[in-house]
Order: structure tokens, then sequence, then C-alpha cells
């Protein structure tokens, strides 16, 4: 028996958006994504909500990004790797601490301010609740991060290529791999080049497709765990699956299954 790991719904093909700082400009933005079912992450500094008026209020935060997910971006915005890291471990200690307390819910993803790490910052984000971290550089491969605290993105929404990039993605049919677009940006760029237009069109274009599985960042992260985690029997015929969301296995290549969170499945059946 041929079993393989899909995303939900049997899907092959998955698109994330990622944008940082938390500017006013996320209203649109957001607004965009809403109307073509598009799901983003939104990396957030907890620290300068009141450093000047370009910036959603803190007030806000859960109603703007209500179904999209909200991440740390550190407390204040500093260039990580040349900081003492006690220092980094309370610039993100304190900003999970404080989206937290503004949307109710858990802050376990990142983007890196600058796009600046090291190994010894990964290792410190591991062992403070961060389980996977935005990286600025483009890697137009399509594939799960193989490292989630060095997670490269495909493109930034600047690149000239944005839409000739969309339209391999969209048009991908083989299923041997699971795919991902992944695109970044800060979404004042588009007031500054005035060039809303750009987003619009992609979002109208990738929107709304029956074989994209449309997800946050941490979705991603949470539903291949719960993938990895599926107990299978011996002869690989009969799964269980120990999470509490469901996971989606193709069967033979034609047959689709769910196993539920919770839930044994015999795969035969
Ligand atoms: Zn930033």
């Amino acid at each position: 028996m041929k079993v393989y790991v899909c995303f939900p719904e049997g899907k092959a093909k998955a698109l994330t958006m990622s944008y940082d700082d938390g500017k006013i400009q996320d209203e649109r933005l957001v607004e965009i994504f809403n109307k073509n079912g598009i799901k983003g992450t939104f990396n957030i500094n907890y620290g300068l909500f009141d450093r000047d008026e370009k910036r959603i209020k803190a007030e806000r935060i859960a109603e703007l990004y209500k179904g999209h997910e909200v991440a740390t971006h550190c407390l204040t915005h500093p260039t990580i790797e040349r900081c003492p890291l006690v220092n980094v471990a309370r610039e993100i200690i304190e900003d999970r601490k404080g989206l937290e307390s503004l949307t109710g819910g858990l802050v376990r993803g990142h983007a890196y301010p600058n796009g600046s790490y090291s190994e010894e910052i990964k290792q410190l984000f591991k062992q403070l609740g961060i389980e996977y971290a935005r990286t600025v550089r483009s890697v137009p491969d399509y594939a799960l991060p193989t490292d989630p605290l060095e997670w490269n993105p495909t493109c930034h929404h600047n690149d000239p290529e944005l839409m000739k990039k969309a339209e391999f993605f969209a048009n991908f049919q083989k299923r041997q791999y699971l795919k991902l677009m992944y695109v970044w940006g800060h979404s004042y760029e588009f007031d500054d080049r005035d060039n809303w237009n750009v987003i619009e069109e992609f979002c109208e274009y990738m929107g709304g497709r029956d074989d994209i599985w449309y997800a946050t960042n941490i979705e991603i992260i949470d539903y291949m765990a719960a993938a990895k985690n599926l107990k299978f029997s011996g002869d690989n015929e009969a799964v269980y699956n120990p999470s509490a969301i469901s996971v989606w296995l193709q069967v033979n290549d034609k047959k689709y299954v769910e196993v539920k969170g919770g839930a044994y499945v015999d795969l035969n059946a």
C-alpha cells in the first residue's frame, strides 16, 4: 500500500504570505487577502505601537488580523545578531507576551528583523517557544522548509517575476512533492512605490483555487507536525492520529483519506 501525506482536502500545494512591521497599510492588504481567501502571517513589534502614527494601534490588532496569524518580529526591531543574547531573549519573550495579551492566543512564529540571525539565536528561539522564523533570503524552490528556524521565502512581492512564479505554481500539476509558494514584504512598500496593483493582481490570480491550501505560516508548521506524529501499523495499512487536527493521506494514488484528530483509521476500508 502506497501512502503519501497530503495537505488538507488532499491538496498538494499551499500558498502563504508574510508581512512585517504592522504599518497602517496592513489594513488595505488584509482586505485584499480576505477578498481572495488568502491567508497571511503578520510580524509585529509589540514595543513600537506608540512610536509613530504609521502603525496599527494595539487595540486594533485582534480584530484586523482575525483569521490570519500574528507573529513576533522582536519587541523593538533590533538587528539581533549584534545584540547580547540576553537582550535577544527579552526581545522575543516580551514581544510574545505582549502580542498574546492582545490576541488572546499563542504566538509561536517569527520573522527576523532586518533578516539578522545566527546559529545561537536559532537555538535560543527554539528554547523560547518559537517554532519557525522567516529569513529575507528568497529561494524559489517551492519547497517546505528543511529547517523551520531558517524558513526561506519563495520571493518578495517586488520580484519582477512574481506573476511568472505565480503562473508556474498555479499550473504545476505534479504531486510527487508537497509544494509551497511563500511571498513576503511590507505593506507600506505598496504606497511607497504606488503599486498596489502588484498585490491585487497576484491575489486575484492565486485566490479561489481548489487545488491550493491557503494557510498561515503556523498552520503549515502545525499541520506538518501532526502529519509527522501519525502512528502507522507495521503493515502500513492502519493509522492512528494522536493530534487534535485532521491529517489527509493519499492512498494508492487515487484515494484520499482524512484521518481526524484522535482517530484510528483502517486504510483498506
Ligand atoms: Zn521589519
